[in-house]
């Protein structure tokens, strides 16, 4: 498991725009941003920019987009890995993969580093789940909070984290100096939804007008996070394209809905 890189001159970089809604998690964040962009005028003027920020909310509602969107704007590079990549059968491991994680961040300074489901690493300790006590797991918190303590806050690292259990967290990670900031991203509401669907209709051929498109889905898919409408919209293309249609049309998007419905039911199956 090695960590998912994205250089700060990417072409394709994921910048705000490609990030719909959301608008106060954006305003939120647009102060690690204009950090990370110089991080010399924090520094002069004696300011202490927060270490970390948890974000927190349900699968799929852009936490990983939002991060990912803010080494965009700041022009940095994006330091990825998921807390399920740490966790090995061998003792160790975990540990020296945050180790790594870290010095590559400092050596590429000003970047940010994000951890997706930081839950797997960061459960509360002494609450071992189903193994009991998980030692293993143990080490790396342990490493994660060293790093966390070890660089100082002007080094430029910004470290997020992802979650959709931050009541399970262990309280020695949301200590200050660590993930003291917490970002909640909720499902959108139909407003949300519609400027997803903008988002996600944008690069597809319609046979109708995009804004009337947007409403009506949005209307159609209430509880869907900005993942689930990202596939609406692109099972609907290839619903189109299966039939060798020229534009897609609402009839395409509804058969999609379907199929992405018999997913996320069967995705709760499994989770339940
Ligand atoms: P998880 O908790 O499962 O890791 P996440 O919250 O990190 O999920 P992302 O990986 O950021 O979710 O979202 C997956 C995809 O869904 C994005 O790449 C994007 O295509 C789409 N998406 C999610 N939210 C939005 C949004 N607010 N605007 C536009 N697209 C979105």
């Amino acid at each position: 498991a090695r960590p998912t890189i994205i250089k700060g001159d990417a072409k394709d970089k994921v910048t705000f725009k490609d990030v719909a809604g959301l608008s106060e998690a954006k305003v939120e964040v647009v102060e690690f941003v204009e950090f990370l962009k110089n991080p010399e005028k924090f520094k002069n003027l004696g300011a202490k920019i927060p270490k970390g920020a948890l974000l927190c909310g349900p699968p799929g509602t852009g936490k990983t987009l939002l991060a990912k969107a803010m080494s965009g704007e700041a022009n940095v590079p994006f330091f990825s890995m998921s807390g399920s990549d740490f966790i090995e059968m061998f003792v160790g491991v975990g540990a020296s993969r945050v180790r790594d994680l870290f010095s590559q961040a400092r050596m590429n300074a000003p970047c940010i580093v994000f951890i997706d489901e930081i839950d797997a690493v960061g459960r509360a300790r002494g609450k071992g789940g189903f193994s009991g006590g998980n030692d293993e797991r143990e080490n790396t918190l342990n490493q994660l909070l060293v790093e966390m303590d070890g660089f100082n806050p002007l080094t430029g690292i910004v470290v997020l984290a992802g979650t959709n259990r931050a009541d399970i967290l262990d309280p020695a990670l949301l200590r200050p100096g660590r993930f003291d900031r917490q970002i909640t991203i909720d499902k959108p509401d139909i407003k949300g939804r519609c400027e997803i669907y903008h988002v996600h209709l944008k690069p597809l051929k319609l046979a109708d007008d995009i804004d009337e498109v947007a409403k009506r889905m949005a209307a159609l898919t209430p509880g869907f996070a900005g993942a689930d409408i990202a596939n609406v919209c692109n099972e609907a293309a290839l619903i189109a394209a299966r039939s060798n249609k020229e534009k897609v049309t609402i009839a395409d998007f509804e058969a999609a809905v379907e199929r992405v419905v018999g997913g996320i039911e069967k995705k709760s199956k499994i989770l339940t």
